[in-house]
């Protein structure tokens, strides 16, 4: 009989993450064995939900952990390994015993497996090493011979009272319980995460699943942060981008057509503009989080020339539970109320919602085209036109399978370490964030070398602001200086360092969106004139003092060049220090000179830029830091029906 019992413990379990960086978790469960599955369940034998199972066949090595006495985190403190596929589940036992019966009576079901190992990793996989070998490789080949009869405790099983079966080592079979519907091996962290498409995805490899916009999906497996494996309807498997989906709650605002998620302050009035008419909103997350914003167009407002855009927060009761509204008299226990009832009545806004506007058909950018693909076939991808001249070359428009529009480097022979470079854009491809330029592979089995990555359209930041200069309200200046601090924060928080951050290493999204692009290239540039702080292509205007003498990057002298991004965008794309040679700038920073306040800055920004420029790194802020204040002051900028005093944004373009 196939689900005959024959182990059940209660032991702990070790989260299977297999990122670097998010904390393991133990968990107590249920473990039970059986001829044929090893299976986890939350909860006790009455009531109980399955986590996980692993079919025995496909089991390669059960083994204890040696510790190397190390300090184990959860009560149990005696670790034996199950490998299976290419995964290790860590699991705890509360007494040697235990753990040896465990080991033992899994080792007898598996021995005859094809795949069992013939070496194995003895100690704990831990933050992105083996312990036993220091390989950093998770399926780097085992270091030890694997004994798939012995016990490695050498310890002699403990007798089992009244265990008369063969072997001496099981124990008399429980009365079979019913172990729930499907076979398969679904060993989840996430109690069944169900979420609902934003986009459609068209799934181009064999191993993508593809996505309908609106339709449920189940998350299996969320160990790479950009690409979840999940399952639709069907029963059909495989990847999609973790940022086309969204969990499915109640009172989720997702299912609205007022409300766009990834909408910052910029796009929503581009698009409101686009739309041009009276009326037209987006309901879209404010700059402080959990919050929303309602951003609203009219075309005359009273004591205002021209057409108008307000971004109107929505705020909350201090009530259980919260209530919402915009103008005070008006309070609603949900948002969508509070819209339905703002379609018909003004109440004190300068229009009533009329039109819900530009709801994003495309979806956003992907962390590469599919997961883990990183090389290009370049005979898929088509040139268009040329974008730019850079450092490693030239710069062109293409489309990749004719559907993705893309922006290709052409890498100039001798212009980059392109073997150290390709090794890093393994890296580089997993570093995704709405605000940074996505690299979506290479190009690298061919000369000239292809670097693929999102295409902008409207090209580097500083060439914008200075093309489109007197044209922006402080509210598209900060909104500007947000964008980059938050892709520079995604940076900082995995220790990712630009080492060349300014305004023409940002680009300009045609939804009016800023993206830091060009991060960490520096390493890979084959020329003296730029990578010497005393060469003339160094960007000592952008660097701080312990750079341009010591060679010193860190996130804090990243934090220094963006004091000096915003003083570029504050000044609507002029060059920082113009006047002045390099050297001689090196001379002004070094005696404590720093740039000037730009016209448009209000003192509080500029303070916020001269942080930046604080001699000493730990005396800077973090980019965590710049964000808030930025977004505070953003807010500041945004007035309520119930408080005109506040700057409205007027429109940036004249019309
Ligand atoms: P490099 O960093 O190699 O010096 P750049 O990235 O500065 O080269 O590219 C040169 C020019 O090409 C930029 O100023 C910009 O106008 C254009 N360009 C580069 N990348 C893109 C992109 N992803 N989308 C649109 N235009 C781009
Ligand atoms: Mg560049």
């Amino acid at each position: 009989m196939s689900n005959e019992l024959l182990l059940v413990e209660s032991l702990i379990k070790r989260s299977q993450q297999k990122r670097r960086t998010s904390p393991l978790n133990y968990k107590e469960r249920l473990f039970v064995l059986t001829k044929t599955k090893l299976t986890y369940f939350d909860g006790k034998a009455e009531k109980k939900f399955r986590r996980g199972s692993i079919e025995l066949s496909r089991i390669r090595c059960v083994e204890i952990v040696k510790n190397g006495g190390g300090l184990i985190p959860c009560q149990n403190k005696y670790p034996f390994q199950v490998v299976y596929d290419t995964n290790t589940l860590y699991v705890f036992a509360p007494s040697n015993d235990s753990r040896s019966l465990w080991v033992q009576s899994l080792k007898l079901e598996i021995q005859d497996n094809p795949s069992v190992l013939a070496k194995f990793h003895p100690q704990f996989w831990q933050d992105g090493a083996w312990l036993c070998c220091r390989q950093a490789e998770k399926l780097a080949p085992g270091c030890e011979e694997y004994n798939p009869f012995g016990d490695i405790s050498r310890k002699p099983l403990p007798p089992i009272p009244g265990d008369e079966q063969k072997n001496g080592q099981r124990r008399p079979p429980l009365p079979p319980i019913p172990l729930g519907p499907a076979a398969v091996d679904d060993d989840d962290e996430s109690d069944d995460l169900v979420v609902v498409a934003l986009y459609d995805f068209p799934g181009g490899e064999p191993h993508d699943l593809t996505l309908v916009k609106g339709d449920e999906y189940t998350v299996l497996d969320k160990s790479d942060v950009n690409w979840y494996r999940a399952r639709n309807k069907y029963g059909e498997e495989g990847y999609i981008p973790s940022n086309y989906i969204t969990e499915k709650k109640p009172g989720s605002l997702m299912q609205f057509v007022w409300y766009s998620k990834q909408v910052n302050r910029n796009k929503a009035e581009e698009l409101l503009k686009k739309e041009d008419k009276e009326g037209a909103f987006i309901v879209r997350d404010s700059s402080i989080t959990g919050a929303y914003t309602v951003s609203l167009y009219a075309k005359s407002a009273s004591g205002e020339e021209g057409a108008v855009i307000k971004h109107y927060h929505i705020k909350e009761t201090q009530d259980m539970p919260k209530k919402f509204y915009l103008a005070e008299k008006h309070v609603f226990s949900s948002i969508p109320e509070l819209i339905e009832y703002h379609k018909h009545n003004a109440a004190g806004l300068v229009a009533r919602l009329r039109y819900p506007a530009g709801k994003e058909e495309s979806g956003p950018s992907t962390a590469g085209f599919s997961y883990e693909k990183w090389e290009i076939n370049p005979s898929e991808l088509t040139f268009i036109r040329e974008l730019g001249n850079g450092q490693f070359g030239q710069v062109r428009l293409g489309s990749w399978r004719g559907q993705h529009q893309v922006a290709i480097k052409v890498l100039r022979e001798g212009a980059m370490y392109e073997e150290d470079f390709i090794e890093e854009a393994k890296v580089m491809m997993k570093l995704f964030h709405p605000k940074l330029v996505q690299l979506y592979g290479v190009c690298s089995q061919q000369k000239p070398i292809y670097i693929v990555t999102e295409f902008l359209e409207h090209g580097c930041l500083s060439h914008f602001l200075w093309q489109r200069r007197g044209s922006f309200s402080l509210g598209s200046l900060l909104s500007i200086c947000l964008d980059v601090g938050e892709g520079m924060e995604h940076l900082e928080s995995h220790g990712f360092i630009h080492r060349d951050l300014a305004a023409r290493n940002c680009l300009v999204h045609n939804s009016l969106v800023v993206k830091v692009s060009d991060f960490g290239m520096t390493r890979y540039v084959l020329d003296d004139q730029y990578t010497s702080s005393s060469g003339s292509r160094f960007p000592v205007k952008w660097s701080p003092p312990e750079v341009f003498n010591f060679s010193r990057y860190s996130s804090k002298s990243d934090v220094w060049s963006f004091g000096v991004l915003m003083w570029e965008v504050f000044s609507e794309g002029r060059m920082p220090f113009e006047q002045n040679q390099n050297h001689e700038v090196v001379a002004l920073v070094n005696n404590g000179h720093r740039l000037y306040r730009p016209k448009l800055t209000p003192p509080t920004i500029y303070d916020v830029m001269s942080i930046c420029w604080h001699e000493r790194p730990d005396e800077r802020p973090s980019f965590t830091q710049l964000c808030q204040i930025i977004s505070d002051a953003l807010e500041g900028d945004a007035p309520s029906p119930s408080d005109q005093s506040g700057a409205s944004a007027t429109l940036p373009y004249p019309r």
